[in-house]
């Protein structure tokens, strides 16, 4: 496949259900010149499974300068070489950063294969709003530090998602309710794609009882999702129109207020008087 144009795939594998590869991914792997794998002898059973026989050669992060200087060196010499993890979505909480980054730099074109990532699945069924999220990846391990992660969430109103490893969800989930309240919705969303797919939506000091009731919910692959931070209905007024308003109030009838208020501070009749009754 090797053309003069240096070519970087960055190909998406399943998750988890062989059968959500992507025809697209299936011809690029048995196209390329060479596959760089998170882990070789994992992919093989995938190359097996698509009948692919093209080199593997193992690429992660941690690879030194070298590894990253030879491929590319192939890909300067116009060799097609792409990239894959164990599954999923390279570089969500994978390696290949350091290879799209100075691959780009070095002006070698990189092309996505969109396919399976564990994030967008659960959130595309968790039903909890997805219109604005953030992607969280895998939280400290130790407990101090997660704490502190998560308090600094806290007010966010974005729907949070999250990957983390079996042996520490009933322990995250109990500090994202000390963080987030317990009342506060959340899912996990276990094995997707799998003979034991699961998802459970409810309060989060609901959801970790049930987790820590159990075990199996303690296994597996999994993504946490938490419903963001309600925002302050009051949240609407200025600093200004908020002095003013309070003022106003001490002498004055609600509906008054408002009137009085939004002359003077250009602020919203109805938005000043909404507040002037959640101050009661
Ligand atoms: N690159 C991958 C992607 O696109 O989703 C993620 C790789 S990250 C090293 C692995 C984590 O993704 C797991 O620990 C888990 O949190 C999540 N994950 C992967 N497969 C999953 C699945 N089938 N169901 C639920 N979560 C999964």
């Amino acid at each position: 496949m090797g053309t003069d144009q240096a070519l970087l795939y960055i190909v998406a594998t399943p998750i988890g259900n062989l059968a959500d590869m992507v025809p697209r991914a299936i011809e690029v792997l048995q196209c390329a010149d060479l596959v760089a794998a998170e882990d070789t002898r994992h992919s093989q059973r995938l190359f097996a499974h698509f009948a692919i026989d093209t080199p593997l050669v193992a690429y992660h992060d941690h690879s030194d300068d070298k590894r990253t200087g030879q491929l590319l060196q192939k890909l300067e010499e116009g060799q097609t070489i792409a990239l894959i993890s164990d599954a999923g979505t390279p570089l969500i909480s994978d390696p290949g950063y350091r290879l799209v980054r100075e691959a780009r730099n070095r002006g070698v074109r990189v092309v996505p294969i969109p396919g399976a990532c564990a994030f967008v699945a659960a959130l595309s069924a968790a039903g909890l709003p997805s219109d604005r999220f953030s992607f969280e990846g895998f939280l400290p391990a130790k407990a101090g530090a997660r704490e502190k992660a998560l308090r600094e969430l806290a007010g966010d109103p974005r729907t949070l998602v999250f990957y983390e490893a079996p042996h520490r969800v009933a322990d995250t989930l109990e500090a994202m309710a000390v963080a987030f309240g317990g009342d506060r919705e959340a899912v996990i969303a276990r094995e997707l794609t799998k003979a034991f797919e699961t998802m459970y939506l409810a309060p989060l000091d609901e959801l970790t009882a049930w987790v820590r009731a159990d075990s199996n919910q303690q296994r597996g692959e999994i993504v946490l999702l938490v419903r963001g931070a309600e925002r302050r209905r009051d949240s609407a007024l200025d600093g200004e129109a908020e002095r003013v308003m309070k003022l106003l109030l001490a002498e004055l009838p609600p509906r008054r207020a408002a009137a009085l208020a939004s002359e003077i501070t250009g602020a919203n009749k109805k938005a000043l008087y909404n507040w002037s009754l959640e101050q009661k």
